[in-house]
């Protein structure tokens, strides 16, 4: 029998509003006995009703609410549905939930509302993730992707695969029925030609989860740079220039504060570290620099910053080397205190221009200096070096274009609108269907019988199915929607 479900659906608190939601087949029952201004079990589905709720034991009015009323199918959950919109008061709410409990609901668990529009076929399993990302989303790409995605984007281009997938293995299936009979009802050459399509795909939907962890947990920005480079005199500029701050906290260690800046929807986080070195005999300032190198190692982008007075390519080029210890990531070298450097002038004019005469040959030395640096990925698009000042917020726009150039150059489009995999349990099934289908290509390049294709075939739908749910199993489910809050 399914139950009655009832939870809060929005954030604790004083608020003006508070929605209280029940889904299931005595959703309408269960408030019609406390509401009784009218017969709401004789009213047509999507009307609103206003009037007072009422505790029918003490006879007391508990608030005045908005009654929603939706019938099944028509609702979120394809259930009937009920919202109840009272004044935003955590005692109100309490005394709401308390009286909906008392007549026959019981409390929903976390996600529980969206896993029923997805049992019911409201949504599949990606769209009701898609949900969750909705309400996570705090930047203009990780919106539009997660709202694409909820619209059935993301589905369609797998059922479209899986379709076509299906077809195949229903022929190598009738194969096998045949058993000793030597028909092939299967074109190989067209399930051939058929997988190099598919792969494709399936690898490019991978490609793209890195642009999508970046659209949704943001590129780790490292700032690191020797004392006095001016690390945070930038990052106070980067924070300062970009309204859209998104939060300031500090980071795990006292050494470390991390910083939220979203760049052309795209969010920064930026980490300013100790100190790149003084003395490197200083015992803590050696813990410092070995701290600086771990957050290199879990950054997406090493921002490199140092005082063009005095540093050289040279010492640029070692320092860079040792925090990088090998790792493979792009390095942005940035010049600071250029108005130390050359002068003032031209400076404080806003926006690009021109570099100067001195600047391009301190750029063409860097340039030449680069392959010092025994780093491939260290090739910097558009240019080698930017220079700044940091304390008077010249060069910034420059920075910001070649941070973003970046992270674009590194494969990374930003188009949302194309199909872009922001889930790791998408991007691990995905994984497994390319493998499943490697074996199949294998199996048909040496010649394997029909029933080891088959059965590889059978693997990759199922990892592909997994993805929309057209396969699940209750241990994933429960995995995927505990990750939600009550009341979704
Ligand atoms: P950090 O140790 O790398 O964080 O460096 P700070 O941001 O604390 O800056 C060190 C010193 O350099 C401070 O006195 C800043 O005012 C100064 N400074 C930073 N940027 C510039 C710049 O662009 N031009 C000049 N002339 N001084 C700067």
């Amino acid at each position: 029998m399914v139950q009655t479900i009832v939870a809060l659906s929005t954030p604790p608190g004083a608020g003006a509003l508070a929605i209280v939601r029940l889904s299931g087949p005595d959703a309408i029952a269960i408030v019609a006995r406390v509401f009784s201004k009218k017969s709401l079990a004789e009213q047509p589905g999507h009307t609103l009703h206003y009037g007072p709720l009422r505790d029918d034991a003490t006879g007391q009015i508990v608030d005045e609410v908005v009654v929603s009323l939706y019938r099944a199918p028509r609702s979120y959950t394809r259930e009937d549905l009920v919202e109840i919109t009272g004044h935003g008061s955590d005692y109100v709410v309490r005394q709401i939930l308390a009286l909906l409990l008392r007549h026959g609901a019981r409390l929903a668990e976390a996600g529980e509302f969206t896993k029923r529009a997805f049992l019911n076929g409201a949504l599949d399993l990606t769209q009701a993730e898609a949900v969750a990302d909705l309400i996570a989303a705090d930047s203009a790409l990780s919106h539009q992707v997660a709202l694409n995605q909820l619209r059935g984007g993301f589905s369609s281009e797998l059922k479209a695969l899986r379709g076509r997938l299906i077809h195949f293995a229903a022929l190598l299936e009738l194969e096998l029925d045949f058993g000793e009979e030597d028909v092939e009802f299967a074109d190989r050459r067209g399930l051939s030609q058929l997988l190099v399509e598919v792969r494709g795909v399936v690898s490019g939907l991978l490609r793209s989860f890195e642009l999508g962890n970046v659209i949704k947990n943001g590129v780790t920005t490292v700032i690191a740079g020797r004392p006095n480079a001016g690390k945070s005199t930038l990052l106070n500029q980067l924070l300062r220039e970009e309204r859209a701050i998104v939060s300031a906290t500090a980071g795990t260690t006292r050494d470390f504060i991390e910083d939220e800046v979203s760049l052309d929807g795209i969010r920064f986080r930026f980490v300013d570290t100790a100190g790149l070195r003084d003395n490197p005999a200083d015992e803590i300032e050696a813990i410092g620099v070995s701290r600086t190198r771990q957050r290199v190692q879990q950054a997406a982008l090493l921002l490199y910053l140092f005082d063009v007075t005095e540093l050289g390519p040279a010492e640029v080029a070692a320092d860079v080397a040792e925090l990088l210890g090998g790792r493979k990531i792009p390095v942005l070298l940035v010049g600071n205190k250029r108005d130390l450097a050359f002068g003032n002038e031209e400076l404080r004019t806003e926006g690009r221009r021109k570099p100067m005469k001195n600047e391009e040959l301190l750029i063409a030395d860097f340039a030449l200096n680069k392959t010092s640096v025994a780093h491939s990925s260290f090739l910097i698009p558009h240019s080698s070096l930017i220079l700044i000042s940091a304390a008077q917020g010249a060069g910034l726009a420059e920075l910001q274009d070649a941070l973003l150039a970046q992270v674009r150059g590194a494969g990374l489009a930003g188009n949302a609108s194309a199909t872009i995999v922001t889930n790791v349990r998408h991007a691990r099934a995905l994984e497994m269907a390319a493998a499943h289908l490697q074996a199949v290509a294998d199996g048909l390049t040496t010649g394997h019988g029909t029933e080891l294709l088959a059965a590889d075939l059978r693997h990759a739908l199922a990892a592909l199915g997994e993805i929309t749910g057209d396969i699940s199993s209750d241990d994933l489910l429960t995995s995927i929607f505990t990750q939600f809050c009550i009341g979704k």
